[in-house]
C-alpha cells in the first residue's frame, strides 16, 4: 500500500461550479463566484475579505496598502516560507529575522518586542500550522511602538486565537488556497482588511489601481488610473471551485481534527520514552489541523525516518529551512543566532495529513512506531 504526503482535496461539487461559471459567460474577475466566496469568508468572523490569485499577492498587497519600501524594518520569523519574506523584500524593505519559540515552531513573541526600532514598520506572525502565535502579545507591542501587524495564515483556515479566526486580529490577515491547503482552488487565496478605514483602498489596489468599484456603484462618472496597484483577483473559474470547497470547510476540517488528534494520541508512548516531541497546541489556539509534526532528536534521526517510511511506501516530508541561512539571505544576514528555527529546520517531519487519508493512517503509525522498535 502507498501512503503519499499529500493529497489535493476533491469534494465532488467543484466541476458544477466550474461548469456554471463557463456556461454563465462571466469567467474574469470579480464575478458571482467571487462574491460568493467572499460572502462566506466574511461570514466567518472578517470585516473584509477579497480573493486574490495566491497568499503570496495578498501578502504584497498588504505590503503595498502599508506602503511598505526602502528604510523600513519588517520583522518576520526565519522560520517561514519564501514568500512570508519576498513579499516585503522585493518592496525593498529591510528583513529583520526572528527566532521560533523553544517548544513551538511559531515566533517568540517576546523577542518580536526586543527587535522592534523606530525604523520598525510591521510584524508579520505566521501561524504555523493553522496554530496561533501569541496573538495577545504581539499586537500589544503592534500598539505600544505604532507598527502594523499582519498575519500570514496561508495554513490556518478555521482556526482561531480565543473566539476571533485567525487573520482578522491584525492589520491584514492572508490565507492560501494553494491544492496543498485545506481547502483550496489549485492556486488562490484571499486578503483580509481588519480596518475599516483601509476598505476603501484595498478596493482601489486590488484592482489595478483603479477605482472601478466606485464606477460601478455610481459613485463616479468614469474609472480610472488612482492609487497603486495590480491585478490581484482570480479568474471566476477559480473562484467557482474554491466556492464549493469553501462550503465544506467545516466538515474538512473536523475529519482532519480527527485524523490529527489520533496521531496525537498514538504516538503519545514515543514521547514518552523521549524518543520525539509531538507538536503542542497553546490554551488560547484552536486549530484547523493543517499539519501533524514530529519533533526527532536530530537532522539525522529526522532524514533517516523520512527515508525509511519512504521505504515502507509513505510519504512525508521536513518542512521551512531559516530564511537567514537561505541561499539569497545568508550573506546580508548580520543578526543573531536563531537556534530555534535552525532546531525546527532539521528535526521536524510532517506524517501524510489529508481529508480522505482514512485508515492509511494506520499504516502511518504502525510504521513510526515500529521505526523506534528497531
Ligand atoms: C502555502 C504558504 C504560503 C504561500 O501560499 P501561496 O498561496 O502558494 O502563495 C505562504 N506562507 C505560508 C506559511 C504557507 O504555508
Amino acid at each position: 500500500m502507498q501512503v503519499p504526503f499529500n493529497r489535493p482535496l476533491v469534494i465532488g461539487t467543484e466541476q458544477e461550479n466550474v461548469l456554471d461559471a463557463i456556461s454563465s459567460g462571466h469567467t474574469s474577475a470579480n464575478g458571482k463566484y467571487t462574491q460568493l466566496c467572499s460572502t462566506m469568508l466574511e461570514g466567518m468572523g472578517y470585516q473584509k475579505a477579497l480573493l486574490t490569485t495566491s497568499c503570496t499577492s495578498a501578502l504584497e498587497m498588504a505590503a503595498l496598502l502599508l506602503d511598505i519600501g526602502p528604510g523600513d524594518e519588517i520583522i518576520i520569523p526565519s522560520y517561514a516560507f519564501v514568500t512570508t519574506a519576498n513579499a516585503f523584500a522585493t518592496k525593498g524593505a529591510t528583513i529583520v529575522f526572528a527566532d521560533s519559540l523553544t517548544d513551538h515552531p511559531n515566533v517568540d513573541s517576546a523577542e518580536v518586542e526586543r527587535l522592534v526600532t523606530p525604523k520598525t514598520k510591521a510584524i508579520v506572525a505566521l501561524h504555523y500550522g493553522g496554530v496561533s502565535c501569541d496573538m495577545g502579545v504581539i499586537i500589544q507591542t503592534a500598539e505600544k511602538h505604532g507598527i502594523a501587524v499582519i498575519e500570514d495564515n496561508a495554513q490556518g483556515i478555521g482556526s482561531k486565537y480565543l473566539s476571533k479566526p485567525l487573520g482578522s486580529i491584525g492589520d491584514f490577515g492572508a490565507v492560501s488556497f494553494h491544492d496543498s491547503k485545506n481547502v483550496h482552488c489549485g492556486e488562490g487565496g484571499a486578503i483580509f482588511v481588519n480596518r475599516k478605514n483601509r476598505n476603501e483602498r484595498a478596493d482601489v489596489v486590488w484592482d489595478k489601481g483603479t477605482n472601478r468599484k466606485a464606477f460601478q456603484n455610481g459613485k463616479v462618472n468614469q474609472y480610472g488610473w488612482v492609487d497603486l496597484g495590480s491585478s490581484y483577483y482570480p479568474s471566476e473559474l477559480n473562484a467557482a471551485f474554491l466556492a464549493a470547497q469553501l462550503k465544506e470547510l467545516e466538515k474538512v476540517n473536523s475529519e482532519r481534527k480527527n485524523l490529527w488528534d489520533k496521531y496525537h494520541s498514538k504516538l503519545e508512548s514515543l514521547e514518552k520514552q523521549g524518543v520525539l516531541k509531538r507538536p503542542n497546541v497553546p490554551g488560547y489556539a484552536t486549530h484547523n489541523a493543517h499539519i501533524y509534526y514530529l519533533e526527532t532528536k536530530n537532522k539525522a534521526e529526522r532524514d533517516n525516518l523520512i527515508e525509511w517510511l519512504k521505504k515502507q511506501g509513505i510519504g512525508s516530508a521536513f518542512h521551512f529551512q531559516s530564511l537567514h541561512k537561505s541561499p539569497y539571505f545568508k550573506n546580508q544576514y548580520n543578526g543573531p543566532q536563531l537556534p530555534n528555527s535552525d532546531r525546527f529546520s532539521d528535526t521536524l517531519v510532517r506524517l501524510p495529513l489529508y481529508f480522505d487519508l482514512g485508515e492509511k493512517q494506520e499504516l502511518v503509525i504502525e510504521k513510526v512506531l515500529a521505526y523506534y522498535q528497531q
